[in-house]
């Protein structure tokens, strides 16, 4: 299969069209590599996690450079962003799994019940395009920590990070059938590791329609599901806010990664007194933003990642206009010169104008592409922000502290920020309600979730 370079639109690599045969030799690779790495003791797994994080971080500008021509998203994210986090999600593991534990219930005189937590033996993992290796690690590595021989894709979109990392892992000390990464598309290969009988657990990132075919696949056979999906997160900003932090947190929230993060902000709701105002310093803020080459410093906003995903953004632009939408900037093509005339540039987008029930404010666009909207009270924001199919993550710029508690407590998202975004703490469970997904991952949660507590009951 081609692989494209979304900054040039030009083939630089072919990938593997893995299918059911590979996902077989993955699986016989690792059922003979579990019996071993599933006794390996706890200190020598994290010994060589921590050697896979220690690399990555050695290799961060060959890995940064290959995520960035791979997806389109500046240099300067990758570097400053994925590949880190791809290193700390190694690291901490390594150094929770040493730190897991589990429950012991004693009854004095009668009995001691306790909880053994057990790999549970071939899990696989499958992530998106949007954030290739960062994501891919945050699944793979709590499933290696704990003790599970993992058969894991990355998206075919973007398979080079991943394919380093095997690299990496190899070079780390990794046993043969630990970790098996295979290449090639959801439906042949994704769906045959979904599928295979001999796997017990899937944690899966990706979009909303997949997520629903693999829990139709799995869930009959009993496995066990983590699925993270997609977003569509509202924004809320209070006229109290910091106003100047939350402007410059707001434009990243929009923009970071060409809006292709699960968790940036789409729909932006203003207080009516400070809408006027907003609305010019935003799209002032927007204007400001370089679209170009991703290789360049200067850069702030990529290409996105395909040439079917620029479609998809005009497409939703076609529908904003024609649902009554006012672009306040933005929404060209942008062919810059030299390298990238040719790649998938577009001008980010503000839209006002909008309805909150118009497929715009309702269907995930996961591009450069935000709408703003003004509201009156707390109770008419709240309405609008949680009339959503989704509900992964939320924002709320306020300095009001009973309001801030408040919302929390009533927004309908897995995630909620205040007065900030992004902010991650590793220890803490990540993962969206209604159709953004079911299950947690991070910290403890992705350790269970790896794991078969089985309960013994010891009688005096
Ligand atoms: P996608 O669902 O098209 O693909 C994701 C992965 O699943 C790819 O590796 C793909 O090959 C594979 N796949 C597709 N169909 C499959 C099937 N039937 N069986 C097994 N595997 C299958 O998603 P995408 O376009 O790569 O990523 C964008 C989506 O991911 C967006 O919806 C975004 O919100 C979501 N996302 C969610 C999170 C989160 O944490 N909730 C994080 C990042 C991205």
């Amino acid at each position: 299969m081609d692989n494209f370079e979304p900054a040039t639109g030009k083939v630089y690599g072919e990938i593997p069209l893995s299918g059911k045969e590979d996902v077989e030799s993955a699986i016989r690779a690792a059922g003979m590599a579990f019996p071993a790495w599933s006794k390996t003791g706890i200190r020598e797994r994290s010994r060589i996690l921590l050697r896979i994080a220690d690399l990555i971080m050695e290799k961060l500008d060959e890995l940064a450079l290959a995520e960035s021509t791979d997806n389109g998203k500046p240099v300067s994210l990758a570097t400053e962003v994925d590949i880190p986090r791809a290193a700390q999600n190694f690291e901490f593991f390594a150094t929770a799994i040493q730190q897991f534990a589990s429950e012991s219930h004693a009854n004095p005189g009668k009995n001691v019940h306790y909880t053994l937590r057990q790999p549970l033996g071939i899990v696989t993992c499958i992530s998106p395009w949007n954030l290739p290796l960062y994501l891919f690690t945050w699944k793979i590595a709590p499933a290696l920590a704990a003790g599970n021989c993992v058969i894991a894709k990355p998206s075919e979109v973007t398979p080079m990070s991943a394919y380093l990392l095997a690299g990496i892992c190899m070079e780390a000390g990794l046993p043969p059938g630990v970790l098996n990464i295979l290449h090639g598309t959801g439906p042949d290969c994704g769906a045959a590791m979904v599928a295979h009988p001999d796997v017990k657990a899937i944690s899966f990132t990706g979009s909303t329609r997949a997520g629903r075919e693999i829990a139709s696949v799995a869930a009959p056979q009993l496995k066990k599901l983590s699925l993270e999906l997609g977003g569509k997160n509202p924004v809320l900003i209070f006229d109290d806010c910091d106003y100047d932090l939350m402007l410059q947190e707001t434009v990243r929230a929009a923009f970071s990664n060409q809006g292709q993060i699960c968790l940036c902000g789409s729909r932006l709701y203003i207080q009516d007194t400070i809408y006027e105002k907003f609305r010019e310093d935003f799209v002032e803020k927007i204007r400001q933003m370089r679209v170009g080459d991703p290789r360049s410093v200067d850069t702030n906003i990529g290409a996105v990642v395909s040439e079917a995903h620029l479609g998809k953004i005009f497409e939703y632009l076609r529908i904003a206009a024609e649902e009554g939408g006012r672009v306040l900037c933005g929404g060209e093509r942008v062919t810059p010169e030299g390298r990238c005339a040719e790649g998938y540039f577009v001008q980010p987008v503000v839209v006002e104008g909008l309805p909150n029930d118009c497929r715009t404010n309702q269907e995930e666009i996961f591009g450069p592409v935000v709408t703003i909207q003004p509201f009156h009270s707390e109770e008419e924001v709240l309405a609008m922000a949680n009339d959503s199919s989704y509900g992964l993550a939320s924002v709320i710029w306020t300095r009001h502290l009973s309001r801030a508690h408040r919302l929390s407590e009533t927004m309908q998202s897995g995630l909620v920020w205040v007065n900030c975004w992004m902010e991650r703490d590793l220890r803490t469970p990540f993962g969206g309600m209604k159709n953004s997904g079911v299950g947690r991952e991070g910290g403890w949660e992705a350790l269970r979730f790896f794991t078969e507590p089985k309960n013994v009951t010891i009688q005096y």
